[in-house]
């Protein structure tokens, strides 16, 4: 033990803090919001809170049908009133939309969490907020597309088909609808299966706020739902968050059709750390960068490239740091990391966690005690990984950290690039003219200096190659929605 160690063991630990859930009022059952109103049809299926495998609510299930009743109310709306509001009227609404969301942000992150997991901690203080941001910074822009096209006369595309995962389930719903609205776009959206609630909550908000019936319309489901929806020819475009698997699967289905399309999937996103790099902050960074939502985060460090001198220091740090994470209760205050959303992607993980010992790399969780109940995973770190491995290839999307080595900044580039994905990087070093000569040579949407997993509506996310294609947030966020000449 050094005296920068500052273990207490038993002798001092946190009082249980609960965020109360007495104030959160759900419906024992949820189907879809279809032409300004809520509609409870279709095959039956429960959503869960991971952390305790209780059902929260049944949801119903959208079939082909289904979908064709929302894409219809979606063109009428788009030819009806939607399509002839004034952009500055349409604002209004956006506006609206964001400070209700705003009022009601207690109840959305405490729901966030209940359904998908998260720590209370990140719903409120990132989530959340972060989607209030997303429809405040969209609404700016709605009427002001002439200014961020000049000349190139931008109209609406169409009716958009959406489709999100459960990572950040509303904040991904922002990321879609926002821009979509700002454009004059109609939205026919579906959330992921196991993280339904919080955009039903959505669709009270967007009731409230008097949006004209059919603009935005949300339908439920699996697999086959979101397939409808790519697959129904009144959709002129569709934007799709979620594996690279799936993601090709549509590219597939739409290829022919002249339907647009942007992909964003996964990544294996590189955090490299120069010796001259401020330690501190940079344990920090790795921690946030892998153990965020319980790196349940498409780009997340999930591959960790240590300068080789001052590999051993980083890792005796991280391991000491590591051991000061709180597994637990999603909706406990203290609590760091929660609950793995569902329990085929518990096994996801603790596959992808066998194949790293088999094939050699060594693996340190520190001591913690889980919750009896419900999905939950240790924080867990690979050393001695080498680029073969399967944990250094593949996305794991859970909390466990591969950690690689390098000698020089051509080495990190290097081994950065070698991946089929390019989503997210870090840098970390002292010296400026280093971190932007590496960040001009990694091939990746986002890449983060001395910091990581930040983000803000101005400025814009996607990958490159089996990351996908198409970005959003900011100015560039706003292309996929309209048509320019
Ligand atoms: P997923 O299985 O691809 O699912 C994503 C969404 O697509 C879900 O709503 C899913 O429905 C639906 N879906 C499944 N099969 C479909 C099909 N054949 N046609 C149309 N829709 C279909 O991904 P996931 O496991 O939910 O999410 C994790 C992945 O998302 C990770 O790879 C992560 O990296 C990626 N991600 C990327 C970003 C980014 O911005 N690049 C952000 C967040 C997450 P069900 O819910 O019923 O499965
Ligand atoms: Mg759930």
């Amino acid at each position: 033990m050094t005296a920068r160690d500052l273990l207490f063991g038993d002798l001092w630990d946190y009082a249980p803090a609960p965020e109360s859930t007495n104030h959160i009022e759900l419906k024992a059952q949820y189907g879809h919001f279809i032409n300004g109103q809520f509609v409870e049809e279709g095959q039956p299926f429960e959503t869960i809170n991971p952390a305790t495998e209780e059902t929260l609510a049944q949801i119903h299930s959208a079939d082909e049908a289904m979908v064709d009743r929302a894409v219809k109310a979606a063109r009428a709306a788009l030819e009806g009133p939607w399509g002839s509001m004034p952009a500055s009227e349409r604002a209004k609404y956006i506006f609206r939309i964001a400070r209700l969301i705003q009022e009601r942000a207690r109840e959305l992150a405490v729901i966030e969490s209940m359904d998908g997991g998260k720590p209370i901690r990140e719903s409120r203080d990132v989530d959340i907020p972060l989607v209030a941001a997303h429809f405040f910074y969209y609404a700016g822009w709605a009427d002001k597309l002439e200014f961020a096209f000049p000349g190139a006369r931008p109209r609406p595309v169409g009716v958009a088909g959406q489709i999100i995962p459960w990572n950040f389930p509303l904040l991904m719903a922002a990321w879609k609808i926002a821009p979509a609205l700002a454009c004059g776009n109609t939205i026919v959206i579906k959330p992921a299966e196991t993280t339904p609630l919080t955009a039903m909550k959505l669709a009270e908000i967007i009731q409230d706020a008097g949006l004209p019936p059919g603009v935005v319309n949300i339908v439920n489901g699996a697999g086959a739902t979101g397939a409808a929806i790519v697959d129904h020819p009144g959709t002129d475009k569709i934007a799709f968050t979620g594996s690279t698997e799936v993601g090709k699967i549509i590219q597939r289905s739409l290829a022919g059709t002249g339907k647009r399309l942007t992909l964003e999937l996964g990544g294996k996103g590189a955090n490299i750390i120069f010796d001259d790099a401020p330690l501190d902050q940079a344990i920090e960074g790795i921690v946030n960068g892998i153990f965020f939502n319980q790196g349940h985060v498409c780009c997340a460090g999930s591959r960790l490239l240590v300068q080789e001198s001052i590999h051993d220091e980083v890792v005796r740090r991280l391991k000491h740091r590591m051991s000061t994470l709180r597994v637990g209760d999603p909706l406990d205050k203290n609590t760091d990391i929660g609950a793995i959303n569902s329990r085929e992607q518990l096994n996801k993980i603790t596959e992808l966690v066998q194949a790293g010992e088999t094939e050699g790399a060594t693996c340190f969780q520190p001591e913690c005690n889980l919750p009896g109940k419900g999905f939950f995973f240790r924080p867990t770190v690979f050393t001695g990984v080498t680029q073969a491995h399967r944990i250094a290839q593949e996305e794991i999307f859970g909390p466990v950290l591969s950690v690689l080595t390098f000698r020089t900044p051509a080495e990190a580039i290097a081994k950065a690039n070698n991946s089929e994905y390019g989503l997210s990087a870090g840098i970390w070093t002292d010296k400026g003219s280093k971190l932007f000569k590496v960040a001009g040579a990694i091939r990746a949407g986002v890449i983060w200096g001395n910091t990581y997993n930040k983000f803000d509506p101005s400025s814009p996310f996607g990958g490159y190659k089996e990351s996908g294609f198409g970005r959003e947030g900011g100015l560039h966020g706003l292309l996929p929605y309209l048509e320019v000449e």
